[in-house]
């Protein structure tokens, strides 16, 4: 089956102090049609930066896509120009933040706010959009839509705006949902009803979704395959019963195994010893997990592991992995 998305060798990098840094570096990934795919790893692990790159909606003053392609549905965003993509973001490509970094302008109606995306992409009378927002409130939970849609942001608790963004999000039947940690500042009962919304939504619409999170448990929940990322590369992508009881990287194991059985919200990666290296001290070569890996040999310093398919699409980036590889040097 034709991928929805393909992103091909992406690249982003930070201008910091007129040097550039790569935060996402050479990132591939295939996203099929009603796939949900989950990016996990640690804060700073360039996930966010990655799903922006996708839609371009990197910061203009510092954030810029150094190389690479992204093909959405048969088009190259990259190339885009952006009042292109401004008609295929929000329509065909939707975005989901964590609340309350979520765009609800506090100023406006939850109805202005809905009735404004369709407005922007869909030839529809007010009297429509009206009907349409209260139907679209109806699909995601909430139980009186007449009366949440003249309300503010305000008005309404953290899990209701999550439905509102939601709502936002699907009115114009997007391809594909790209969510950012949709429920990591919401409790936790909350935060189960609105992945089980979105995974009703997906099964309904037949959507794909690129589910963002630092959390293991959310990954186990709700995705079909999972990629697991680390100072801006992606380490491992398989499915996810592979991932959970056949984890072949050294940090996948370790996240794995710093879950603690009992509840969770809390730092779950904290027990992993060292940190990762900040951006501007990313080791030039070699594997950029050398530094906390137990399983270290001298050459991870030297030589850059790749991306490799282990057997059946098991895909992993370390050299105990490595069928044939350079003696030394960093590949390109
Ligand atoms: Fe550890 Fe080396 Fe594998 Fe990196 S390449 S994960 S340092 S064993
Ligand atoms: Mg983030």
């Amino acid at each position: 089956e034709a991928p929805l998305l393909e992103v091909k060798n992406l690249q982003t990098a930070f201008d910091i102090d007129g040097t550039d840094y790569n935060a996402v570096d050479n990132v591939s990934f295939k996203v099929k049609p009603g796939q949900i795919v989950g990016i996990v790893g640690e804060s700073g692990c360039g996930k966010s930066v990655m799903s922006l790159s996708i839609i371009k909606l990197l910061p203009k003053e510092s954030g810029k896509i150094k190389s690479g392609e992204v093909i959405f549905d048969g088009l190259n965003l990259e190339k885009m120009s952006e009042s292109q993509i401004n008609k295929i973001r929000g329509k065909d490509v939707s975005m989901i933040f964590q609340e309350p970094m979520t765009s609800l302008n506090p100023v406006f109606t939850i109805g202005y706010q809905l009735q404004e995306v369709l407005f922007n992409h869909l030839k529809i009378t007010k009297q429509e959009a009206r009907l349409k927002s209260i139907a679209l409130l109806k699909s995601v939970g909430i139980s009186r839509p007449e009366k949440l849609i003249d309300e503010y942001p305000h008005q309404l608790s953290g899990g209701m705006r999550q439905r509102v963004m939601i709502a936002i999000a699907i009115a114009c039947q997007p391809k594909l949902l790209i969510a950012d940690e949709p429920t990591t500042a919401l409790d936790v009962t909350v935060q189960a009803q609105i992945l089980e919304l979105l995974k009703e939504i997906q099964a309904a619409n037949d959507m794909s979704v690129i589910l963002i999170t630092h959390d293991l448990g959310v990954i186990a929940e709700m995705c079909d395959e999972v990629m697991v990322m680390y100072a801006g590369r992606i380490i491992e992508h398989t499915d996810v019963d592979t991932l959970f009881h056949n984890p072949k990287h050294p940090y996948t194991s370790l996240l794995l195994g710093a879950i603690p059985k009992m509840d969770g919200q809390a730092e779950r990666l904290s027990s992993i010893k060292g940190i990762v290296p900040s951006l501007i001290n990313m080791p030039a070569e070699g594997c950029r997990f050398a530094n906390r890996c137990p399983k270290a040999m001298p050459e991870c310093t030297t030589i850059t592991p790749l991306l490799e398919d282990v057997g059946q699409g098991h895909e992993v980036a370390c050299l105990l992995f490595e069928t044939s590889r350079p003696k030394e040097g960093v590949r390109k």
